[in-house]
């Protein structure tokens, strides 16, 4: 489809159960954070202490801003407003900013410009524009003269992202000169997406505990494979092509990269979840290996970028999949304690050891800050930034409704204030009614996704102009819209089967990956700060192939509760024909291998129940499977 514009986080807002779930994320750890959580309190850096003067701080912002925006929360906005007035501040003549011991490390300031520009799109803050133009020739001037390195190399897509948003708004030439000057510092992820260098898991490459032994951490760290597989950097990673195109304009080309670069990367590390295996390197796409929940929201940020850039709706299917199936399954429902590692087949969350590649044995745990706190600072952005994807502007007459939840968007179309709201409860819902509130007088074009997985809908609108266009997979509706005008879509969900690891298979409905439901046992290992963390253990079998036989599923859908994704109420349940595998069994925390599939079972047949991926905490999500005929 090509370029689209981003609304500003003001235009639209979300509704249903969509805001319940950024309320309960604002009850939970994201509101609480600041009181309890040392890394993004009172003593950080970026307030001027003497605390956590990197990263955390920046991260946390860049949730935290965008979600006390659309909950209208003063008090959090205020607290905010303190990290960014101190950062505003603290610009120097040079055009660098931030605390003074991290001053010579480039990324965290990155972070921090990604949370300036959404307090700019709420409160148009004159300084804002300014600032980030005096960082980028700040960058682009140093790195004529020092090579950047590490974290910093491999995540200036991130500062390219912002220095696109700047241009976006200013039109400025010199803008462009300046992201083609930066890129030249940058780690190539447009070559990496190109030809993938690692096909394989990353242990295949690195011989971890070799180097541990050998080598001091940093030596480590500045070796080449370490940042190229590092799971959080491939996420962001990915946002290069969308970025690089906006200097280069080769959109083709870019776009090209792009597909080719994600379609590898799935293939090779991807799970039915939507995730990128990574613990915290490339792991390869085995169902027991451990994808990081920063990767998670790193990965929904690359595929905005994508989306403004090339339009393709295959990212929002792909941001879909992750909202509606990564993101919640590796946080509890009251949104206190998350993993740091979440598993597509995980059948014990707990500190046995594991085969991560280099993560600790407590990282698929729930708790406050398992293995390590990046997540807890950074995991606040997913729900957020999420509603950011929900609408883009084709042009002055065109709307785009591109990733679906319940909002209502406030923009102006042909010059005109318009206000459509989307009524629905998808995605355990098959229908989406658009409510239009208020409408331009002449005619506009409202554009909807039609999802990769579905073939036949239905659409109605009356007195309007209604084509399809296949290739672009998308309703093009066309009207001049009066005020209680609808648009009635119905995108029937109907069960299907995806392949993956030792051809396991995932039994999704809609954008929804389904996991079988077991019973959960959660333990409390200890108390930090107030807060919990976790080993969950199962207490029913999971050992079980499927029939593939879409015929054989009962689809029982059940009332939406006040929790989204809730395993007690969960919204869809599926009861799937299924056989006990006596020989897979357990291996330490995990499941045995998967058994290469078709498999052989000559036992009784039973029904088991599935509920959304999102819903479950302990799971099998890849199952084998029988042929319905053998016996
Ligand atoms: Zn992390």
């Amino acid at each position: 489809m090509g370029k689209l514009e981003k609304l500003k986080l003001t235009e639209i807002h979300p509704e249903g159960w969509l805001k319940r779930q950024l309320q309960i994320q604002m009850n939970g750890l994201t509101g609480k954070l600041y009181d309890i959580w040392d890394s993004v309190g009172s003593y950080s850096g970026w307030l001027g202490g003497t605390g956590e003067s990197w990263e955390r701080a920046p991260y946390y912002l860049d949730g935290l801003v965008p979600l006390s925006y659309y909950l209208e929360d003063k008090e959090h906005w205020e607290l905010c407003c303190r990290f960014i007035e101190w950062t505003l501040n603290s610009q120097q003549e040079d055009g660098n900013f931030g605390p003074k011991v991290t001053l010579h490390e480039p990324w965290s300031k990155f972070a921090m410009l990604k949370v300036l520009i959404q307090y700019e799109e709420i409160t148009g803050d004159a300084r804002v524009i300014p600032f980030a133009v005096n960082y980028l020739q700040y960058i682009a001037d140093v790195s004529k003269k020092i090579k950047i390195r590490e974290w910093s190399e491999a995540r200036i897509p991130d500062l390219l992202y912002v220095a696109k948003w700047v241009y976006d708004r200013t039109k400025e030439k010199k803008i462009l000169d300046l992201m083609r000057q930066i890129d030249q510092a940058s780690f190539d992820w447009c070559d990496y997406l190109e030809q993938l260098p690692f096909p394989r898991p990353a242990a295949y490459y690195m011989n971890w505990k070799l180097y541990e032994d050998q080598v001091s951490r940093t030596a480590l760290e500045d070796m080449a494979p370490y940042h190229a597989t590092h799971i959080v950097n491939v996420a962001m990673g990915l946002k290069h092509p969308a970025v690089r195109n906006v200097y280069a304009g080769e959109t083709e080309y870019y776009a090209s990269v792009a597909e080719k670069g994600i379609g590898d990367l799935i293939r090779h590390h991807g799970v039915a979840s939507g995730c990128l295996n990574g613990d915290e390197h490339l792991a390869g796409n085995n169902p027991s290996q451990g994808s990081e929940l920063c990767s998670v929201v790193e990965y929904m940020f690359s595929l905005q970028a994508l989306l403004e850039s090339f339009g393709s709706t295959a990212y929002a299917d792909q941001m879909e999949r992750l909202a509606y199936n990564a993101l919640p399954a590796t946080i509890t429902e009251d949104f206190m304690a998350h993993q740091y590692l979440q598993q597509a087949n995980q059948i014990m969350a707990d500190d046995t050891e594991r085969p991560w590649f280099n993560n600790s044995k407590e990282s698929n745990m729930f708790g406050l800050e398992p293995n390590f706190g990046c997540c807890t600072a950074n995991m606040h952005q997913g729900w957020p930034k999420f509603v950011n994807s929900l609408w883009y502007k084709e042009d002055s007459n065109t709307v785009v409704s591109m990733c679906f939840a319940p909002n209502t968007l406030k923009t102006r179309i042909a010059g005109e204030e318009t206000v459509i709201e989307l009524c629905t409860e998808y995605p355990f819902r098959d229908t989406l009614s658009y409510q239009i509130q208020k409408a331009p007088k002449k005619a506009i074009t409202v554009k909807i996704r039609v999802p990769n997985w579905c073939e036949d809908f239905t659409i109605a609108c009356a007195g309007a102009e209604i084509v399809t266009d296949k290739a672009a997979r998308m309703i093009v509706v066309t009207k001049a819209f009066q005020e209680g005008d609808q648009i009635e879509v119905r995108y029937p969900m109907e069960v299907t089967y995806s392949t993956w690891y030792h051809k396991s298979v995932a039994v999704e409905r809609g954008p929804l990956v389904y996991g079988l439901n077991m019973k959960e046992k959660w333990v409390v290992k200890k108390e930090v700060a107030g807060v919990k963390d976790y080993c969950v253990y199962p207490e029913s079998d999971w050992n079980y192939a499927i029939a593939r036989d879409r015929g054989s599923v009962d689809v029982r859908e059940a009332e939406i509760s006040e929790t989204p994704f809730s395993k007690e109420f969960a919204p869809v349940h599926l009861q799937v024909s299924a056989k006990k595998l006596a020989e897979w069994g357990l291996d330490g925390g995990n499941t045995m291998d998967l058994p290469p599939s078709p498999v052989k079972a000559n036992v009784e047949e039973v029904k088991i129940d599935l509920i959304p991926f999102g819903c479950t905490k302990l799971r099998i999500s890849q199952f084998p499977y029988y042929e319905a005929k053998e016996d």
